[in-house]
């Protein structure tokens, strides 16, 4: 007997009682693995989430946690070759399983990068401003994430066994969120193998992931408030998910991820001469072929001008004569299989549908003859602009249809037609043509590439989903959203609003909010290492003139000679100014002579202002005081020192506020 899959659940593998069903490879139909997961307590599974995971989770800092997933990454890749082994039997050739297992290694990279760099090193996320909301200032607002104290249950899709998993135990982990993966069964072994890796490195804290082979059984019944539901399959699964009751009783947030009936349009200002038609003929190759076509990404419209119908179709043939299918790693296969023969079926069932209003104008609606899943690439012409198969049927492999188009508006009318897409492509030369064309598919669209001769060569391609660039679409796409860096990590939080006193709020957000007290001990903060520094301590200096002297060298030294700092006559005729100010730059370059102490000491260096507004004019002879307040303090983990965000307030004599800024400084841990 073939292997038995086993799953991981509450802290040791389970063995199922029963043989389980096999599992068929997609290269020559033999049994692969056997799965079933028979005996498994799933709601014991999801209390185990909660209780050990989650709590294991939140004692980790989003930093910490970015550290685990970059260990991991990198532990991943460097057994990749043993998963592009087991990842050929899927049907995959080396090029597909760089996609699924390379790509899964580099989304928890990017994940990692990204949170240290846009999350704080603590376990709350402060989301914009805080918010006035009376005139004294005592009370105010402010919205904050905290981690959902339920589990991330995925259920996913057959075609990205190791991406597709990853790519959504990334965000939900960072947001300190256990997670539950459920593989599709046809490729359910691939996922095994890398789960069992996973588990071996030992990276990741006990309960923030469990792995189920095999059906769910009654898991979904245990679902929670807290908990969310990641699905990627087909538009009739996600339904029937969507409205399991206890989904719906207890609002289980719940992201979809279905079928998408992408397009690719060739922009009406280019001819077949262009060298963007070669782009658009040899892109819709690329995402024919790549994986077999069965990607939810892939394209499976290809919307051209009327007029190049035929030269699309010669160009397309002309390149996929090239393709040839066969036995993932054998000599010059450039193409492998689809998941399994019964998915073959589907597919081709699909096309037949398909005929009803378009013809095969390259390959055939037979299988060929043999064991293996494979079949060779199917182009069709849509015979009529008016049909609605094109727009509704997806052959989930290596299918794509040609659909002639009238003109620009009429091309976002048919792209529209399939009801929302993951991502639409545009091909174009003309700056006007992808505006209208991008705003016009924009609302259809999680995701629009354009693509031209200026970016060909870095563009990471239609079909590929980005940790950085939001992944999901609406209405028939599943109206779903996941990835986008930070806000991927964001779904799995909750966001609270909370009102409070200025010193009650930055007690709980961990950052000096103004209005709350600030601390002034007769030390310079600057002299103050990491360690030392607290949240709110304080530097007030001042007052320093402005003098009419001082904005005559400013303007002679820097070059910087704008008639309101020069011209009294003209500066006099200035609606804002009514005479000579002083130069921004000049009254913030006071600033810091006044509140920089200059001795060497734990202040490294000065990487950047954010939020600088000049608010009131400095006029000549003006007197400017500054008051600098640490208002967060981020220790890097890996570096001997850590950030500090100062609140700047500079003011003139009247106390009005001339400039308000946040300084950002390096400062050495002790
Ligand atoms: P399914 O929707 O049948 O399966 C997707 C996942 O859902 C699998 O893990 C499956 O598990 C699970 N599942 C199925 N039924 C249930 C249920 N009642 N309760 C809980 N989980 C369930 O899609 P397939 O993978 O079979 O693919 C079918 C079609 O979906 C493709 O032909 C294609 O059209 C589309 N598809 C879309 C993708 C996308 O990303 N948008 C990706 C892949 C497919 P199990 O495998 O164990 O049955």
């Amino acid at each position: 007997m073939s292997r038995l899959l086993q799953s991981y659940v509450r802290g040791g593998w389970h063995t199922p009682p029963d043989s389980g069903t096999p599992i068929l490879g997609a290269v020559d139909g033999g049994e692969v693995a056997r799965i079933s997961s028979t005996g498994i307590d799933f709601a014991a599974a999801l209390d185990y989430a909660r209780t050990v995971g989650g709590p294991a989770l939140a004692r980790l800092t989003f930093h910490e946690r970015a550290a685990l997933l970059k260990t991991l990454g990198l532990a991943l890749l460097a057994q990749k070759e043993e998963f592009y082994a087991e990842s050929r039997r899927t049907g995959a050739t080396d090029r597909d399983s760089g996609i699924d297992i390379d790509g899964g290694a580099g989304t928890l990279l990017s994940y990692a990068s990204r949170a240290k760099r846009e999350l704080p090193n603590d376990t709350v996320y402060l989301d914009g401003a805080v918010e006035p909301l009376g005139k004294r200032g005592t009370f105010v607002g402010q919205h904050l994430y905290t981690s959902r104290r339920g589990v991330a249950v995925q259920i996913n899709a057959f075609n990205f066994p190791v991406w597709g998993f990853l790519e959504k135990l990334a965000p939900a982990f960072l947001a300190g969120v256990p997670t539950i993966v459920k593989p599709a069964s046809p490729t359910a072994y691939l996922t095994e193998l890398v789960f069992r890796r996973i588990i071996e490195s030992g990276v990741l804290p006990e309960g923030s992931v469990q792995l189920i082979c095999g059906g769910v059984g009654d898991l979904l019944d245990h679902l929670g408030g807290q908990d969310s539901l990641l699905f990627t399959g087909s538009a009739h699964t996600a339904a029937l998910l969507r409205a399991h009751p206890a989904i719906v009783r207890n609002s289980v947030r719940m992201t979809a991820e279905a079928d998408s009936l992408n397009a690719s349009i060739l922009g009406a200002d280019l001819t077949a001469e262009a060298p963007e038609f070669d782009l658009y003929v040899r892109q819709l190759v690329t995402e024919m072929t790549a994986k077999a076509g069965q990607k939810c990404t892939a394209i499976r419209r290809a919307l051209v001008p009327e007029a190049l119908v035929e030269p699309v179709i010669e160009a397309v043939r002309a390149r996929l004569d090239k393709v040839l299918v066969g036995t993932p790693g054998a000599e010059g296969v450039t193409m492998g299989a689809l998941a399994s023969t019964g998915q073959r079926d589907e597919v081709l069932k699909a096309v037949r549908a398909l005929e009803t209003s378009s013809s095969i104008v390259v390959g055939s609606a037979q299988a060929p003859e043999g064991p293996g899943a494979f079949l060779s690439p199917i182009l069709l012409r849509c015979n009529s602009s008016d049909a609605a198969e094109p727009h509704e049927i997806e052959a989930f492999g290596p299918v794509a249809t040609v659909i002639g188009y009238r003109d620009t508006a009429h091309a976002i009318e048919l792209t529209a037609r399939g009801q929302g897409s993951l991502v639409a492509s545009l091909v174009t030369a003309d700056p006007t043509v992808a505006r209208e064309i991008v705003l016009g598919l924009a609302p259809y669209h999680g995701r629009v590439l354009v693509l031209n001769s200026e970016d060909a060569k870095e563009s990471t391609g239609h079909g590929s989903p980005l940790p950085v660039l939001v992944h999901g679409g609406p209405g028939r796409a599943g109206g779903g959203e996941e990835l986008g860096g930070i806000r991927g990590v964001l779904h799995h939080m909750q966001r609270t609003a909370v009102q409070a006193s200025p010193n009650m709020l930055t007690a709980i957000g961990g950052r000096w909010v103004t209005g709350s007290a600030q601390a002034e001990d007769g030390v310079h903060p600057f002299r103050k290492s990491l360690v030392q520094l607290r949240i709110g301590d304080t530097i007030r200096s001042g007052p320093r003139q402005v003098t009419g002297a001082d904005i005559d060298h400013f303007a002679e030294f820097t070059g910087d000679t704008f008639y309101a700092h020069t011209d009294p006559v003209a500066a006099a005729a200035n609606p804002l100014f009514g005479g000579i100010v002083a130069h921004g730059y000049l009254v913030v370059s006071l600033a810091a002579g006044l509140f920089v102490d200059p001795a060497p000491g734990p202040v490294l260096a000065n990487f950047g202002v954010d939020n600088l507004r000049f608010r009131t004019p400095v006029k000549v002879d003006d007197s400017l005081s500054v008051t600098l307040t640490a208002k967060a303090i981020t220790p890097r983990a890996s570096a001997d020192y850590g950030e500090v965000r100062w609140d700047t307030v500079v003011t003139n004599q009247d106390g009005d506020p001339v400039a308000t800024y946040d300084v950002l400084t390096l400062v050495a841990k002790s």
